[in-house]
């Protein structure tokens, strides 16, 4: 499979082009097109594997489809992943390919200031990469709304579950509209994992890296 393949626009080919990467990786290959389809999807994959790219990339494509359909504020898609320094990589990763279309990112985890985070929300953003905890202490003092929200990614669930986040994961899932699309990826996939992607998933697909 090259680039092409997957049918994107030629103002995120320009993004994928600029960013030098010669062709997509196995998850890429496989995860984009389940994406992009609409459909539910649980990828085992590592960091490193491009599991990132394979997330975003369809995702700005449903921010644009949606963005037709619903006016309105609040993310049309929510990133929520264990640590501070993944958030960071992801929301780069958000602003670098999000520039095909002027989308904008906000990172919101625990340790930053709730205030700038709180403004940055306000301030608008089709796009929310977060800690667990920290998203729902936002939703809670109405910084913002996960009503919009339609794309929904639980990365790295394992290392979630291992620092005591399932509680906040479920409880993000269960405040997000049932009709969206979900994706969740995990290194692992152990039964507790297994158990949450019947809870929070519909007929989901299962990519391995
Ligand atoms: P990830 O597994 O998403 O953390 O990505 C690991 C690294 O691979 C990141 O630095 C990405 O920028 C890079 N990467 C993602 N997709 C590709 C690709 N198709 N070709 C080369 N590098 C890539």
């Amino acid at each position: 499979t090259s680039f092409a393949h997957f049918g994107f626009d030629e103002q995120l080919m320009h993004q994928i082009r600029k960013s030098e990467y010669t062709q997509p990786t196995p998850i890429q290959c496989q995860g984009v097109p389940i994406a992009l389809s609409g459909r539910d999807m649980i990828g085992i994959a590592k960091t490193g594997s491009g599991k990132t790219a394979a997330f975003i990339w369809p995702m700005l494509v449903h921010i644009m489809d949606q963005k037709e359909l619903q006016s309105g504020e609040g993310p049309i898609a929510i990133i929520v992943c264990p640590t501070r320094e993944l958030c960071q990589q992801i929301h780069a990763e958000c602003k670098r390919f999000g520039k095909a279309y002027n989308l904008r990112s906000v990172a919101v985890y625990g340790g930053g200031s709730m205030w700038e985070q709180a403004k940055a929300l306000q301030e608008g953003a089709e796009i929310v990469v977060c800690t667990p905890g920290r998203l729902i202490d936002h939703v809670k003092k109405k910084a913002t709304s996960l009503q919009r929200v339609t794309y929904l990614v639980f990365d790295e669930a394992d290392r979630m579950f291992d620092m005591g986040f399932e509680y906040q994961v479920r409880s993000i899932a269960s405040h997000v509209r049932p009709d969206r699309q979900t994706l969740l990826f995990s290194a692992t996939f152990r039964k507790k994992i297994e158990r949450l992607a019947r809870d929070i998933l519909v007929d989901p697909i299962r990519v391995v890296q």
